[in-house]
């Protein structure tokens, strides 16, 4: 007799919340993580770096289960045929894993418990990947929050010591399943290439993090973590990066807040990645022209800020926060484009992409969503720039052309369009 372990965005043994609970248990756990194919028949890019990435670590994470005399077992499929097939392969007790607050991973867990359960398997789901979740930090009344500061301030009224503690998953590994090693399938038996893009670093960079506030805002530094694909994995655990949070600098705890914030929206409101929070936002009539939405993708609106961040993003996979805030602006307002065409183009090209926060942070743009500021709040482009890349750090390394001729004309004036987007707000706002 067995229990499994299901590993799905938590590609780690530290620190890992379900796996503690398995490991302490009756039965010996066997770990398993399935290439879920429902997930990568949707990609096209057979390059995609994520797929890379997550190979790269199920290679490191099966290493480091063998070090301790056992195994990863890694499956291709859809993962409720390919636990119907474990069902008949091994006797299983209970199936534990983490977690996942996406509606496509909640669909997918509610068929695995209909499964097992038909099968008297239990199927017994941790909180692994937030600090809360769910109902945790709500208002009084039990409804969620729908703008940030009160419930940042409820959040942190909430932190104590046993939301912040470390599960020790490393004193129980003795009752690991003594399995011998399985074959991994290799990227071309999963149908994608290898990608050559290099992927930012696990440690914690304490430098940064200390000195985040100062920092954070400049693209032109090196001073942001890079941490988010990490967190968006969970090669790394988001207990062990709060604890150096909270010793060392606030405004980087408020980050991680904005985390669980969006997950907890996406959670209460799973119909957002294609509906506004606001549902007056949904009257505003979008414009639909393809030949700007390409301008956008490609870099090319002659905003310099704006382009940098387009190219940045669609060479590494990876844009500053503060330029995805300037180029989804830019998009929803500038060009009133609807923010669901961003979403997507993101939820391509990021690395870190995230279903939460990157809904919620286009809808923070659009106006739609969580934001306390009103939607004629239009970051213009040009004094951001000024402000926050005054030396033009950041757009000579993705815009060597600027300056030149051969440079683009901004592809639309921002007085104009600032003005015809509070127009156009307006008009489907009163809707
Ligand atoms: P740091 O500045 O070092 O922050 C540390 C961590 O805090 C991040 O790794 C991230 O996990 C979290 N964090 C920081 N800012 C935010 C935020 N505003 N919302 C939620 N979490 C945050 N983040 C994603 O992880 N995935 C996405 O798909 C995503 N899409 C976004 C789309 C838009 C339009 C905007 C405005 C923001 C988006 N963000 C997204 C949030 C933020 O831009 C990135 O988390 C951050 O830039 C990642 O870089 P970092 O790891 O160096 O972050």
């Amino acid at each position: 007799k067995l229990n499994i372990f299901w590993h799905r965005r938590d590609l780690r043994i530290e620190d890992n919340a379900g796996l503690y609970k398995a490991l302490r248990g009756d039965l010996p756990v066997q770990p398993l993580f399935i290439f879920d194919e429902n997930i990568l028949s949707q990609l096209e890019d057979k390059r995609d770096a994520r797929i890379t990435f997550i190979h790269n670590e199920i290679t490191r994470l099966s290493k480091e289960y063998e070090s301790h005399g056992s195994s990863l077992m890694v499956r291709y499929g859809n993962p409720v045929d390919i636990l119907k097939e474990l069902l008949s392969e091994f006797s299983i007790e209970n199936v534990y894993t983490n977690r996942d607050y996406e509606p496509y991973a909640k669909e997918r867990d509610s068929e695995v418990y209909e499964l097992l359960n038909a099968s008297n398997v239990h199927f017994i789901g941790a909180k692994d990947h937030v600090i809360f979740d769910k109902d945790e930090v709500v208002k009084g009344d039990g409804s969620p929050y729908l703008v940030f500061s009160p419930y940042a301030s409820k959040w942190r009224q909430k932190l104590n010591d046993f939301y912040t503690s470390s599960y020790p998953t490393e004193k129980y590994l003795g009752n690991l399943h003594r399995s011998t090693p399985t074959q991994i399938p290799s990227l071309s038996d999963l149908g994608f290439e290898k990608s050559e893009l290099e992927f930012p670093s696990r440690e914690f960079p304490k430098k940064i993090i200390r000195t985040y506030d100062e920092t954070r805002d400049y693209p032109g530094k090196d001073g942001t973590s890079r941490l988010s694909v990490h967190l968006r994995f969970g090669t790394i655990s988001i207990r062990k990066l709060l604890q150096t949070a909270l010793s060392s600098n606030q405004t980087f705890v408020n980050e991680l807040i904005w985390r669980d914030f969006y997950q907890m929206i996406l959670f209460h409101y799973p119909e957002c990645p294609t509906k506004a929070i606001k549902p007056q936002y949904d009257n505003i009539e979008w414009e639909s022209s393809e030949e700007h939405f390409e301008r956008w993708c490609k870099g090319q609106t002659g905003y310099p800020l704006v382009d940098a961040g387009m190219r940045e993003l669609n060479s590494t996979g990876y844009m500053h926060n503060r330029v995805r805030m300037v180029v989804a602006s830019f998009l929803t307002k500038h060009l009133l484009l609807d923010w669901r065409l961003g979403e997507r183009y993101f939820a391509e090209k990021l690395l870190d992409y995230d279903l939460a926060s990157n809904v919620g942070g286009w809808q923070w743009a659009s106006g739609s969503g969580c934001d306390a500021a009103p939607y004629f709040r239009i970051f213009n482009p040009t004094s951001q720039l000024e402000k926050f890349d005054p030396d033009l750090k950041y757009v000579k390394r993705w815009v060597p052309e600027y300056g030149t001729s051969s440079y683009a004309k901004p592809m639309v004036d921002h007085k104009q369009a600032r003005e015809r987007a509070l127009e156009r707000y307006k008009s489907g706002l009163n809707n």
